[in-house]
């Protein structure tokens, strides 16, 4: 592989890859050998390093401990019957974590930080990609703030750090879901397009409240007047109503702009799906079950490419989704995501890094 910045690498003396069960994969669990770190000092990234996956010294007054300044990307590699390394818009991820660490006072990573660290880390490790079907490598970057101090302000110290986890066949029953009109995920103003650890730990009471409830998941609403669907727990939400596919727009500040979701609405224009970026409303949603338009709704993320739902609750009644043909938009888009992927489909945006 080409490579433009020498990034020094500590192999790990005995690889984990003999006792790992590739058969037995639980999702983020397994951690491959070795780890990328940078380290963000006197307003630039130093240090670039390639080690041994393993545990960081933090001291207690750590700030992102308290005041959570923390964000993270989620991407995969996969690799194909030649048994090259495809990694997918790992350019998205990489813009997506720079818009997130300007929203929180963090420093942007440069381009070949990120990309390099990124392609050395996978292929040093890219026996770590599995190769059963479905299967892939979750990437992990992350940064957080790595000063010792305790008051409110921006750190002036932060950790670059990506790490991988072999992941099985991420087959998802479809879903049951509650839409929710209590607790809110993201308000206008806050960090909800940003991907930050406080926005997550502040989704658990609620899915948690949700799960007890029966439910798989929460849709999640606009924080103002909780009317609008805004995203299906850690995944953009879709709609297929009346031939139409509506998805809620990501030029708020509420809403991750998904690149699962971006990836699905270029392939919808592509076929010449007729596609609607706005805002649904609950009544919308109430009513397209009732008069049977509704065909198909489904998340959209990383994890698990697409994720069917078979019901959704909505004031107190639950809705059930019409059995899907096999050739339903979602079941398409994902065979031909899955595709791409994989390499056993042409890729016309050029969204697949191969090596
Ligand atoms: N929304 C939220 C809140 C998420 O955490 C994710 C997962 N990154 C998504 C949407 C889907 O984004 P992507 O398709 O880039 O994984």
């Amino acid at each position: 592989m080409k490579t433009s910045l020498a990034i020094p690498v500590t192999k790990v003396q005995k690889s984990k890859l003999a006792e790992t069960d590739f058969s037995n994969l639980v999702f983020g669990k397994t951690i491959s050998d070795h780890m990328f770190v940078a380290d963000y000092k006197n307003g630039e990234w130093t240090d670039l390093r390639i080690v041994p996956y393993g545990p960081l010294q933090l001291n207690p007054s750590n700030a992102a401990l308290h005041y959570g300044q923390s964000i993270f990307e989620g991407l995969k590699a996969y690799k194909n019957e030649a048994g090259e390394a495809l990694i997918f818009r790992a350019d998205a991820n990489w813009k997506r974590m720079n818009e997130s660490a300007v929203r929180m006072c963090m420093p942007e990573i440069p381009e070949e930080v990120f990309m390099e660290g990124l392609s050395q880390l996978i292929d040093l490790d890219r026996d770590w990609i599995p190769t059963a079907k479905g299967s892939s490598l979750y990437i992990r970057p992350y940064m957080f703030a790595t000063d010792d101090y305790i008051g409110v302000k921006p750190s002036d110290t932060y950790k670059f750090i990506i790490f991988t986890c072999p992941v099985g066949n991420y087959y998802s029953k479809p879903v049951s879901v509650k839409v929710e009109t209590k607790y809110t995920r993201a308000t206008e103003g806050g960090t909800g397009s940003a991907k930050t650890a406080g926005n997550y730990a502040a989704s658990l009471y609620p899915a948690l409240q949700a799960q007890k409830a029966g439910y798989d998941q929460l849709l999640w609403t606009d924080g103002k007047t909780h009317q609008f669907i805004e995203e299906s727990g850690t995944m953009n939400v879709m709609f297929k109503i009346n031939g139409k596919i509506i998805t809620a727009p990501v030029h708020s500040d509420t809403i991750l702009k998904g690149i699962t979701r971006d990836s699905v609405l270029k392939l919808a224009k592509d076929w010449g799906e007729e596609v609607e970026e706005r805002f649904l409303s609950v009544s919308e949603l109430k009513s397209a079950f009732e008069n049977g338009t509704i065909e198909e709704a489904f998340g959209t993320g990383t994890a698990a490419t697409i994720a069917h739902i078979r019901l959704i609750h909505i004031e107190g009644k639950d809705y059930e989704l019409p059995e899907k043909p096999s050739d339903a938009f979602s079941h398409r888009v994902l065979a031909e995501l899955d595709g791409i992927k994989y390499g056993t489909k042409e890729d016309p945006h050029g969204w697949v890094m191969k090596f």
